[in-house]
């Protein structure tokens, strides 16, 4: 029997495929035997280009429904999906497509010509358009196009998906994720969080992340549905929607964006069980301004792209503000020190993680992902964490954020805790800048809270009781918004490059 991730949902799925798997944000239903004749319909056009198992199929397009099935046609024929940020440039463009050799690329509607002239430059096979309101060139061959009949047989190590990371500390890796990997986190998740048929999960997330599509949706594929699809995060838009969900997966900015919408009380999400958030760190103080305001204990878990999710607060059991819960059955976490020593319960050091989840490496980079690998097989996931008695992960931060000040390590999450409890203080992200005689400085940028101005010598004075002096900001600047990418992430390198030469 094939492995097919295909496979493992569609046998899940009811068997009265009449059932509606998916609610536009205009209130369309769209039922299971919808989902698969639009996934026939595109395997069948994709082959026609000459797709087959193995090949690459990128696609750079506006958040639809017709992208979970162009992802499911790629499984169906044992493609390898390729999401790409629809915020990507040209020259990204150009680049993810040189590095991933794709045989379609599809492209949204109004970039046609210049995504043609991209395929070109890049000896991509077929260029094809998808819109968001079932426009393009893919969905017009796909409507007088045969379904494709079966599901290519692959391997569970077969690749299903190639996603590039989030580009948070350099340039985006792509990173190779197998029928296994996608099929085991999913079952995973499906089960640590309580998943059952009547379940509604309101999805504001991107597709092109692992967030909102190997976690979201695969859990939902599992489930057998619903999902209330929004294009994208709007306050309105989920306040809105929520009564009619049981589930939300979000990013932090998710949260903190709720907590400020005037509608947003208790009466409004009486309909929910769960709200997940992960991508980067929830603040404690948004957990428990959140457990205030609604009832609800924010589930937050830990993953990235090259493993899927590797720890969970549990469903049954202590949510515990600032941490991101035990790690997932089946999955295996160490905290080492730069040799690969493992580290005693409570230190801190650099976070590593074996299991079914963890991809199997970073495309076309096989240097890359020798190093990144420890011999028995855990991956060393470059984020700096605790791990408690109690089997409780902790992530620090990152180890290419960690700040070295005169040979002492400064971690900027503990700073950043510190002056974000200040009033007038709505955010803040501290940053190690060059210094001549520290080798780096600790320095920092606050967002003013609504209504304050804060002072930032007055703020650096004020931390002095609290760290050690080392620890202690030599600059702060106000500005109005932390730099922060689709995901919610703070660009911390951003930041390092804008004020590079304040010391210097
Ligand atoms: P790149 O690898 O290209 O620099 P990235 O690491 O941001 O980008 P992703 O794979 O999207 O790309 O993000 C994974 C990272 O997000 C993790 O390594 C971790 O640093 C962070 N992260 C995810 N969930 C959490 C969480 N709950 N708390 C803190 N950090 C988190
Ligand atoms: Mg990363």
């Amino acid at each position: 029997m094939s492995d097919n991730l295909f496979n493992e949902f569609t046998t899940r799925f009811p068997a009265d495929r009449s059932r509606t798997f998916l609610i536009e944000r205009d209130g369309t239903e769209r039922s299971f035997a919808w989902l698969l004749d639009r996934t026939a319909r595109y395997a069948s056009v994709l082959a026609d280009h000459g797709v087959i198992k193995g090949d690459r199929v990128a696609a750079q397009v506006d958040k639809s429904s017709d992208v979970i099935a162009l992802y499911l046609a790629c499984l169906q024929l044992g493609a390898i999906h390729l999401p790409l940020n629809t915020g990507y440039t040209g020259d990204e463009i150009s680049y993810f497509l040189g590095d991933a050799a794709p045989r379609v690329f599809v492209c949204r509607p109004a970039h046609i010509s210049a995504a043609k002239t991209l395929g070109d430059q890049n000896n991509v096979g077929a260029v094809l358009s998808l819109g968001s309101n079932g426009d393009g060139s893919l969905n017009d061959l796909a409507a007088t196009a045969t379904p494709h009949g079966n599901v290519t047989d692959v391997s569970k190590d077969d690749i299903a998906a190639i996603l590039y990371t989030s580009g948070t500390t350099g340039r985006s890796k792509g990173a190779m994720l197998t029928h296994g990997n996608l099929g085991s986190n999913a079952l995973t998740l499906h089960k640590a969080w309580g998943f059952k048929p009547g379940d509604t999960l309101l999805h504001a997330l991107p597709l092109f992340h692992t967030h909102g599509l190997f976690v979201a949706i695969n859990i939902m594929l599992v489930n057998g549905g619903k999902v209330i699809l929004l294009p994208k995060f709007d306050a309105d838009d989920v306040v809105e929607r929520l009564p009619n969900a049981t589930v939300m997966m979000g990013v932090p900015t998710f949260y903190t964006r709720l907590l400020a919408h005037p509608k947003f009380d208790k009466d409004l999400v009486a309909n929910m069980r769960l709200f997940v958030s992960g991508s980067a760190p929830l603040l404690a103080e948004t957990h428990d301004q959140f457990f205030e305001r609604t009832g609800h204990k924010i589930l937050e878990r830990y993953g990235m792209t090259e493993t899927c999710m590797n720890t969970s607060n549990p469903l049954d059991g202590e949510r515990r503000p600032g941490a991101v819960g035990p790690t997932l059955p089946g999955t295996e976490a160490r905290v080492c020190d730069k040799d690969g020593n493992i580290l005693p319960a409570g230190e801190i050091g650099v976070l590593e993680v074996r299991g079914p989840n963890v991809f199997k490496g970073y495309w076309q980079m096989p240097e890359k992902t020798a190093s990144e690998f420890r011999k028995d097989g855990f991956f060393i996931t470059g984020d700096l964490a605790t791990i408690g008695d109690d089997g409780y992960v902790t992530i620090v931060g990152r180890d290419k954020d960690l700040i070295i000040s005169g040979g002492f390590n400064v971690y900027p999450k503990e700073v950043e805790e510190i002056i974000g409890d200040y009033d007038e203080v709505e955010e803040v992200a501290i940053f190690g800048l060059p210094h001549p005689d520290f080798g780096e400085a600790v320095a920092g940028v606050i967002v003013a809270a609504k209504g304050k101005t804060p002072d930032a010598e007055a703020i650096i004075k004020r931390t002095q009781d609290k760290l050690a002096k080392f620890k202690v900001p030599k600059r702060i600047w106000m500005i109005d918004e932390l730099p922060r990418n689709t995901m919610g992430k703070v660009q911390k390198a951003q930041l390092r490059k804008d004020y590079a030469d304040t010391f210097a």
